[in-house]
């Protein structure tokens, strides 16, 4: 099975489930030298204006291309990864990647153009975090202002005096900071509003129930609603057909991502869309 050629994910991904253990090892071997190998890559999807329709920004999202079993998403690998410590290296890695990207597509002309990228919580915990992010920025020349770090609950609610601490120590830096996948986890938006995020990502799994039955548009829309009071930007992810955003836009929220406007591509492709100065069509009747 490890033998088969890219292309046939299918494979991997039915088997994924319960790797046996020689598998994982194998799997954790091969991971541990994807770096070196550059067999790491980063695609970016697309963030969009509500108000505008324009691409602001990207999220970076990780990608491994294995040698023999193609591309692997990340929900497969990064798991792998927080167990043995290579989160370390791979996400300073994906940090300095995605900052240095994104200041070549500034420097091309798309000067407010912002990135985020996901950290795990094996590297939140770390204690250079802030050095890391410190150095790259250095190295880089991007301007920490268009740069969102996104954290997920989970690795906010264990020891949460800490998790401020380490938090305003990067918003000290000047980034912004975005709770991803909100509304998966266990905790509640007050309780929540005690840390200093800037951002609010209402998981996917939201979006996509409104059109099933009014009690879930009424809960998305109640979290919208917290939201703005908290005075959190809001991003919508997971965004696939017109009655999706037309719900979004109706209820103000400020940005999305989602296939209706792009699935996350290679760096190039995503270059391509800036260069076509590629717009989303607003629903008329939602403007403010
Ligand atoms: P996430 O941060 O919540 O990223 C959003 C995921 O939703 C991405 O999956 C994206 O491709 C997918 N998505 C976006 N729009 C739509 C849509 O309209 N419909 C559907 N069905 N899906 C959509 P992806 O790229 O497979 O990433 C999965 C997760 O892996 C991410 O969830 C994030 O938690 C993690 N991840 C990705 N890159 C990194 C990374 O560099 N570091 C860390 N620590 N985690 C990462
Ligand atoms: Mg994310
Ligand atoms: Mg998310
Ligand atoms: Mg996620």
């Amino acid at each position: 099975q490890a033998k088969q050629q890219g292309g046939n994910q299918y494979q991997f991904y039915t088997t994924a489930f319960n790797i046996g253990s020689s598998d994982r090892l194998a799997l954790q071997s091969s991971l541990r030298h994807a770096l070196e190998r550059h067999e790491l890559l980063l695609y970016y999807q697309p963030q969009v204006s509500l108000k505008t329709g324009e691409i602001v920004g990207a999220e970076a999202l990780v990608r491994w291309q294995h040698p023999e079993r193609g591309l692997i998403s990340p929900d497969k690998f990064i798991p792998i990864a927080e167990e043995t410590g290579l989160i370390v290296p791979i996400g300073e890695w994906v940090l300095k990647t995605a900052c240095q990207q994104t200041k070549i597509w500034q420097n091309a002309g798309f000067s407010h153009l912002r990135i985020s990228v996901n950290l795990s919580s094996r590297q939140f915990s770390q204690i250079d975090l802030r050095h890391q992010l410190v150095a790259i920025l250095m190295e880089t020349g991007l301007d920490p202002k268009y740069i969102e770090l996104e954290l997920t609950e989970s690795m906010l609610v264990h020891n949460t005096e800490v998790a401020i601490r380490r938090l305003n120590a990067l918003k000290s830096l000047g980034v912004e900071i975005a709770i991803d996948d909100f509304g998966t986890g266990y905790s509640s938006l007050s309780y929540l509003q005690q840390f200093p995020f800037d951002i609010l990502k209402i998981d996917r799994c939201f979006i996509h129930k409104i059109t099933d039955n009014p009690n879930n548009a009424a809960i998305t829309k109640a979290i919208i609603e917290m939201a703005k009071t908290l005075n959190l930007k809001l991003m919508v992810e997971g965004v696939e057909t017109e009655s999706e955003l037309s719900f979004v836009c109706q209820n103000q929220c400020d940005g999305m991502q989602g296939y209706l406007f792009s699935r996350p591509l290679p760096s190039h492709d995503f270059a391509q869309l800036l260069k076509n100065n590629k717009r989303l069509p607003l629903p008329i009747n939602s403007t403010k």
